[in-house]
């Protein structure tokens, strides 16, 4: 791959999460909890601070949902500030921040105005994000430096109308001219964020090529500009949440794509879609999680003041359970993306499982607790006239987009079974390129060689954190053991076990936050000396987190030998056949 580098290269850098599907705690990827340098915290403050003062005065998110646009202060507002530009490296004019600062500031945007995080991470998480990973020189000069100042606004097109998830199905195609000067572009993308501000397309199709005299088609990336000839745009979708960020189809047709506008080399598309996507996705998690915090600061004002049977609602337990639920789980989700971020900062490391675990869970916190705040709220949680409806319709997208929860689901297992598959011998090869496997891999035999598999222990959580750091060891230890006796009871047919995947995602998901937790606690225990006491906002919502996580896991552990999956696939055939749910209602 000589134009098109894998960053996070699952065959040469070490994963965590692989790690723990063979049992191993790979330690030093997650402790010491990352401490940013001190000219991290320094650019974060001053951004935050001229954030939040500007927003105060421009943003108004309600106003945003309801016109279904962002008017022109605010985008105009957004550059001058030097947001558009924030990932861009310095030498093409952007601030060049690091992943912990970018997905810092993306996190404190999703908490002013869902839509308006969109349009940011649109724009740079994945508009114009293959260009600073994967651009020439030339293409760098020419289009980041205007992506920088905002001149040009960027926008992702991978989605087509049959294919979305399966985004190898694609068929849009770019042809070579014969006079080898440009591609000729033809097809439909569609749900593109961003679509009418957009300028500048990052566009994926298929480019004939020929191999071993047959003829191929190779996924491959370009840059396309916005307002070339042949290139058409729908109107707006009209969206349930989210609403001033611009979602519509491109349609190209015929367009004439210059050769120094192809992005890596022919055939390097998906790769590049699936490197763009992995460090995407955290500032999604970012933007959820700061968007979790913010939705619950109303919550918890409500609580305070409003009065049923004479008391504030927010001293009643079944209020406050839910307070302490999504503080814990915050808690959690933030310590997942510092600790991800800094992975990502460091290199050499493959980041790709964790970021997806990230997305995953502050995604479904974050839409959990839209719907809690709205019960807090109680009637008027249902009223237009508040926030809360809002906070619903606008979290809701985040388990859908830069990849559903489901196959973030699905990419976590089976890529986390190859380490362990390798082990059990001839079944590693089918695990090498799960996306490409889904419903496509034949022809390999399961291992039977059975080997002992000893427990790991932590040696960096703090001591006080002892019982909480052997819980999750014991369910690494079980999720490793049964890990190997699914390996060798299913063999291939793994790949169509989706009860069992959706187990081993949700338990490594679990791990992986628990573990990040205690790195937080733990650093935060040794920064008041082990003081237990002092250390208690800490300590109280990592206990609560990582026992709630490994109860849950445990059970996702257990469930790969007890289970019942026959008969859930038994009742699901049987709904999709009778297209009737279940038997009908008596009466
Ligand atoms: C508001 C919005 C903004 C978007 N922005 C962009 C953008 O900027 N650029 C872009 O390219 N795309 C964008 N998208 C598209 C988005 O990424 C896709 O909608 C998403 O990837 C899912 O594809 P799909 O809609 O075709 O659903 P499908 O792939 O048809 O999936 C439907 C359901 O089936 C499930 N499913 C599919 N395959 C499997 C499987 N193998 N195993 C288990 N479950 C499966 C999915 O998880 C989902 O629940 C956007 C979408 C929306 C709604």
């Amino acid at each position: 791959m000589s134009n098109t580098p894998h960053l996070a290269d699952p065959d040469k850098n070490p994963s965590f999460t692989k790690g723990v599907f063979s049992g191993e705690i790979r330690e030093d990827l997650v402790f010491p909890f990352p401490v940013p340098s001190a000219e991290d915290r320094e650019a974060a403050a001053a951004i935050l601070d001229s954030l939040r003062g500007w927003a105060a005065d421009n943003v108004d998110t309600r106003k945003h949902d309801h016109d279904g646009k962002f008017t022109d202060e605010v985008r105009a507002g957004m550059a001058e500030l030097g947001l558009m530009g924030l990932n861009i490296p310095e030498e093409y004019g952007g601030f060049g921040a690091s992943a912990m600062v970018f997905n810092r500031i993306m996190g404190e945007i999703g908490s002013i105005d869902a839509a308006l995080t969109v349009y940011f991470g649109a724009h740079q998480s994945i508009g114009c994000k293959g260009i600073t990973l994967f651009g020439t020189e030339a293409q760098k000069q020419k289009y980041l430096t205007k992506c920088a100042t905002g001149e040009l606004i960027a926008a992702f097109c991978l989605t087509e109308p049959g294919s979305g998830s399966d985004a190898q199905a694609m068929l849009s195609t770019a042809i070579p001219s014969a006079d080898g000067t440009h591609y000729v572009l033809n097809g439909t993308k569609i749900w593109i964020s961003n679509a009418g501000y957009a300028s500048l397309l990052t566009v994926f199709a298929k480019v004939p090529v020929e191999v071993d005299g047959k003829q191929k088609q190779r996924v491959t990336a370009f840059i396309v500009d916005a307002h070339a000839l042949g290139v058409s745009m729908g109107q707006p979708e009209q969206k349930m949440g989210i609403k001033a960020s611009d979602t519509r189809t491109f349609t190209f047709e015929n367009v004439k794509v210059p050769v120094e506008d192809r992005l890596g080399d022919v055939g390097h598309g998906f790769k590049i879609a699936l490197e763009i996507l992995n460090s995407g996705r955290l500032g999604l998690a970012a933007g959820s999680t700061r968007g979790t915090r913010a939705m619950m600061r109303h919550a918890l004002e409500y609580a305070k003041q409003r009065e049923q049977f004479g008391r504030p609602i927010g001293t009643f337990e079944m209020i406050q359970r839910k307070f302490a639920t999504a503080a814990s789980e915050c808690y959690a989700s933030d310590a997942a993306w510092i600790v991800t971020s800094a992975m990502v900062d460091r290199g050499g490391v493959d980041f790709s499982l964790e970021t997806a675990a990230c997305k995953i869970f502050a995604s479904e916190l974050a839409n959990r607790t839209a719907n809690e705040t709205m019960q807090i709220a109680g009637g008027i949680g249902y009223s237009k006239e508040y926030p809360y409806e809002q906070f619903v319709r606008d979290s809701r997208i985040n388990m859908i987009f830069e990849g559903t929860n489901e196959i973030l689901r699905a990419l976590i297992a089976l890529s986390a079974l190859q380490e362990p598959g390798e082990r059990l011998k001839q079944i590693g090869k089918a695990f090498k390129d799960p996306l490409r496997s889904i419903g496509a891999i034949s022809g390999f035999i399961a291992g039977r060689a059975k080997r002992q598999l000893t427990k790991a222990e932590f040696a960096k959580v703090h001591p006080k954190l002892h019982d909480e750091a052997e819980q999750v060891a014991d369910v690494i230890h079980a999720l490793a053991l049964g890990v190997e006796g699914l390996l060798m009871a299913e063999g291939k047919t793994i790949i169509e076990k989706q009860f069992h995947q959706e187990r081993l995602a949700n338990a490594a998901i679990d791990i992986y936050l628990s573990v990040c937790t205690l790195s937080r606690a733990t650093a935060a225990l040794e920064a008041v000396g082990g003081n237990e006491e002092e250390a208690a906002p800490d300590l109280d919502c990592a206990r609560l987190f990582i026992g709630a996580a490994m109860r849950r896991a445990r059970r996702a552990v257990r469930a790969l030998t007890r289970n019942q999956d026959e008969r859930q696939k038994a009742v699901a055939q049987r709904a999709m056949e009778s297209a009737q749910l279940c038997p009908e209602t008596p009466i």
